[in-house]
């Protein structure tokens, strides 16, 4: 089985990439680095929720740092923006790109994303911030779209009965509203 990371907003949304990665003979380890999610507590359920769902199925888990300011340097100029503009490219940008660094350091040759499971997302945004930083960082990005065949209603299933929480806003302060 070839390893590859796979880069996690929420347990929900890692719950069917997981398998399907499992299904096509990859071993995901996964990658939690969402300094974009606000505020801390919300950040915190998150991550332990998923963690959780990670032990219970025996899959690796890693914890990025919370680099908040990071992510407020950058979108603090874009805040009106709504969803699927500038601010979530950047903000894809950030978290693909750790992401990649991650894989690198620990030998890995792929990585990928959960964020395409969810349909308030543009997969062709988020593969074009991925394709530009697999191609700086030698790192090869796999595109999975997991949201194709009903990824995500089959990751919502999961979710619940697995019990888990499901948040009601994207994670940044901007999204909130
Ligand atoms: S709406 Fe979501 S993807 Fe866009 S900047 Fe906020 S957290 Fe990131």
């Amino acid at each position: 089985m070839k390893k590859i990371i796979l880069h996690a907003c929420c347990a929900p949304c890692a719950s069917y990439p997981i398998e399907l990665l499992t299904k096509d003979n990859y071993k995901p380890v996964v990658f939690f680095y969402n300094p974009n999610i606000f505020p801390f507590s919300e950040y915190k359920i998150r991550k332990n929720e998923l963690e959780k769902y990670c032990k219970k199925i025996g899959v690796d888990f890693y914890e990025g740092n919370y680099d908040i300011k990071k992510f407020f340097d950058f979108a603090k100029e874009y805040k009106n923006e709504p969803e699927k503009g500038t601010r979530c490219s950047l903000c894809f940008n950030l978290r693909l790109w750790r992401t990649a660094e991650f894989a690198k350091e620990n030998n890995i040759e792929y990585f990928t994303t959960t964020l395409t499971v969810s349909p308030h997302k543009s997969s062709k945004q988020i593969f074009e911030q991925a394709n530009i930083i697999s191609l700086s960082s030698g790192v090869q990005f796999v595109n999975y779209d997991f949201k194709k065949h009903d990824g995500f209603k089959i990751s919502r299933q999961i979710a619940r009965e697995n019990n888990m929480y499901t948040q009601k806003y994207c994670g940044c302060l901007y999204s909130i509203r």
